[in-house]
């Protein structure tokens, strides 16, 4: 993946997230406290108001200043979670010089050291309504399809559809984490908040990645 590319990335998922800030929010007041896509939103766009500054950075330390800037302004439980995911990745990125093309197998390890950030930091496994039940499965197909001598663009369509299945899979399930865990059976039937945000993410990837408009 080239540079220019590699600058659209931050954007395009910041303005994808913000532009589904209002459903995020209803979502998170069916099982939360309907905050989700204002501290999305807030977050976000911080980022995109330093874009100046982050943007032509070589991307790990774009990723880290957004990371940071997210941890800072995002609040709630996601906001040092989604933080994390962006350390992570920029800390996996951390051997691309500064013109360095990212080839694909180094950009999916690093999605994938993004989500065991989001683990580390948060503790939670699959099916307990969150966040990782749409990232997993994301990663899961990314390298799949990679290892299935995909190209990085179609590998993160896979991405994005499968973190979509994963996201939708939330609904019926309890909750064990965060918020939506106070309501235990009530928590069922609802579609997780931020498996959704991070159901976005990952689509708005695969849109840069494959020159579609976001
Ligand atoms: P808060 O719950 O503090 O109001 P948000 O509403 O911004 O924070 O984010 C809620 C989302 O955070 C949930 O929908 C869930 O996906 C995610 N989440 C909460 N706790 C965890 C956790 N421990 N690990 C992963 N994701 C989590
Ligand atoms: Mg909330």
């Amino acid at each position: 993946m080239n540079p220019a590319l590699q600058r659209r990335l931050i954007e395009a998922v910041a303005t994808t997230v913000i532009e589904h800030a209002d459903e995020l929010t209803s979502l998170d007041q069916a099982i939360g406290d309907g905050d989700h896509g204002l501290n999305m939103r807030r977050g976000l766009q911080a980022v995109l108001a330093d874009l100046d500054t982050i943007s032509p950075k070589p991307l790990p330390e774009a990723l880290r200043l957004a990371g940071t800037k997210l941890v800072m302004t995002i609040g709630g439980a996601s906001g040092p979670l989604y933080g994390s995911f962006y350390l992570g990745l920029s800390k996996a990125l951390a051997d691309v010089g500064a013109a360095g093309e990212i080839d694909d197998d180094t950009f999916a390890a690093g999605l994938r050291a993004g989500l065991d950030a989001v683990v580390a930091r948060g503790k939670a496994q699959l099916e307990d309504k969150t966040m990782v039940d749409a990232l997993t499965p994301a990663m899961d197909a990314l390298d799949a399809a990679l290892a299935d001598g995909r190209e990085l663009g179609d590998a993160l369509d896979a991405a994005a559809a499968a973190a979509d299945e994963g996201k939708k899979a939330t609904i019926p399930l309890i909750a064990r984490k965060g918020r939506a865990s106070y309501l235990g059976e009530r928590s069922r039937d609802h579609q997780d908040p931020g498996a959704t945000s991070s159901h976005l993410i990952v689509k708005a990837l695969a849109d840069v990645v494959n020159g579609r408009e976001t």
